[in-house]
């Protein structure tokens, strides 16, 4: 297995254990590209559950109101705007379901063949607890859903992996998975990557053919689905980071503006700060006006501003090369033809640029952009 390195942040910042939530926004945006079709007009009154457009469930009831030009991970183009009336009325009616249908589990997991499932719990990214809160707030939950996909698919064992640092979870999953024979607990050390599916399977000695992955938050949104009968409405994020005075996951409506969120819920501790959206490592840097909360967002990093460290030459250490975990030479980024083959291959981890001595960054590498 690939040597895998832990990350030293700065200072610890410790994220508290309570859950704040921001689930009243005034507005929603919901994503719409021109290949969807509309299915509601504009003022028309939606509720909950309310297929928008094509494949867009609305996560609130209200009215909506047309499209807007907004930001975020998926997407810089148009949104659906929907202005919330409070109300939470819903379209789905149904309550929670005893039991689970083999066909609607294979239309979100393809369990068919496997041996093994993996609820993956673990943040790679300093300062980031999400997939762990997952974990801890859907704690009951998780279990019996595992359980019932366990019996199921006549699966041999459910792996649940946790960072060792993880305690809450840790301690909860030694004392209770007793009660469940075919789910195991797997302490993970604190390694960066780990949380990622291929080097996860690695390190349990998984085969690919044999097994599935998912992560916590995938899995919410699988059992929303599967016991709730609809898509999800909410979503939790880690708000966090050196410039922060109160870091906190928070659970969020999907659609909100990260600004509002931000507005109402944290502290900082001065006023010229950097935002970085799903980690310093692999995330990257983005600016809070017009941007929405999405699926893909999983944390907010709100860090100082620092002086930048200025790039020197290279020295020839060797070291990005030698820390790729897939093998690659990120010094040959600076050939057009290397860089579009590597496109497909880099993992966009960020350890090349960790690691180098002198600073040199190779996300601006990766997009063509460095002095020649
Ligand atoms: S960002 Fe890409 S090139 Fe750099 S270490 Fe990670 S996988 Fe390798
Ligand atoms: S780590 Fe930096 S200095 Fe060392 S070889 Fe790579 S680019 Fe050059």
């Amino acid at each position: 297995m690939q040597k895998l390195i832990e990350l030293k942040p700065e200072e610890s910042i410790l994220v508290s254990s309570q859950l704040e939530s921001f689930l009243k926004p005034d507005y929603v945006y919901l994503p719409f590209s021109e290949n969807q079709t509309l299915l509601a007009s504009k003022n028309e009154e939606i509720k909950i559950g309310d297929e928008v457009a094509s494949g867009v469930l609305s996560p609130i009831s209200g009215v909506l109101k047309g499209l807007k030009k907004m930001n975020s991970l998926s997407s810089n183009a148009y949104y659906l705007e929907i202005a919330n009336d409070f109300e939470e009325r819903s379209r789905n009616t149904i309550g929670l379901r005893k039991e689970i249908d083999k066909d609607g589990v294979l239309r979100v997991l393809s369990l068919e063949n496997k041996k093994n499932l993996v609820l993956n719990a673990i943040d790679d990214e300093m300062y980031v607890s999400t997939e762990n809160f997952y974990l801890f707030f859907c704690y009951d939950v998780f279990l019996e859903l595992l359980d019932e996909l366990q019996k199921m698919f006549s699966l041999d064992l459910i792996y649940v992996c946790v960072r060792a640092s993880s305690s809450e979870n840790v301690s909860k999953l030694m004392s209770d998975l007793g009660m469940y024979p075919n789910i195991v607990l797997k302490i993970v050390p604190d390694l960066y990557l780990l949380g990622k599916e291929s080097f996860l399977m690695d390190y349990l000695d998984l085969k690919r053919e044999d097994s599935l992955v998912v992560s916590a938050s995938h899995f919410y949104d699988i059992y929303n689905y599967l016991k709730r009968g609809r898509t999800k409405t909410n979503q939790f994020i880690t708000i966090s980071g050196d410039a922060v005075k109160n870091p906190m996951v928070v659970q969020v409506k999907v659609g909100s503006l990260l600004l509002d969120v931000v507005s109402e819920l944290i502290e900082l501790k001065e006023a010229e700060v950097k935002y970085f959206a799903n980690g310093l490592m692999s995330g990257e840097e983005i600016f809070l006006d017009h941007f929405v909360v999405t699926n893909e967002l999983k944390s907010l990093l709100i860090m100082r501003k620092r002086e930048e460290k200025k790039e020197d030459k290279c020295i020839r250490c060797g070291l990005c090369s030698d820390i790729c975990p897939v093998h690659l030479n990120p010094l040959l980024f600076k050939n057009s033809k290397y860089r579009e083959k590597m496109k497909q291959q880099c993992i966009k981890c960020g350890l090349c640029t960790y690691i180098c001595p002198v600073y040199i960054n190779f996300n601006s590498y990766m997009k063509g952009d460095f002095n020649e």
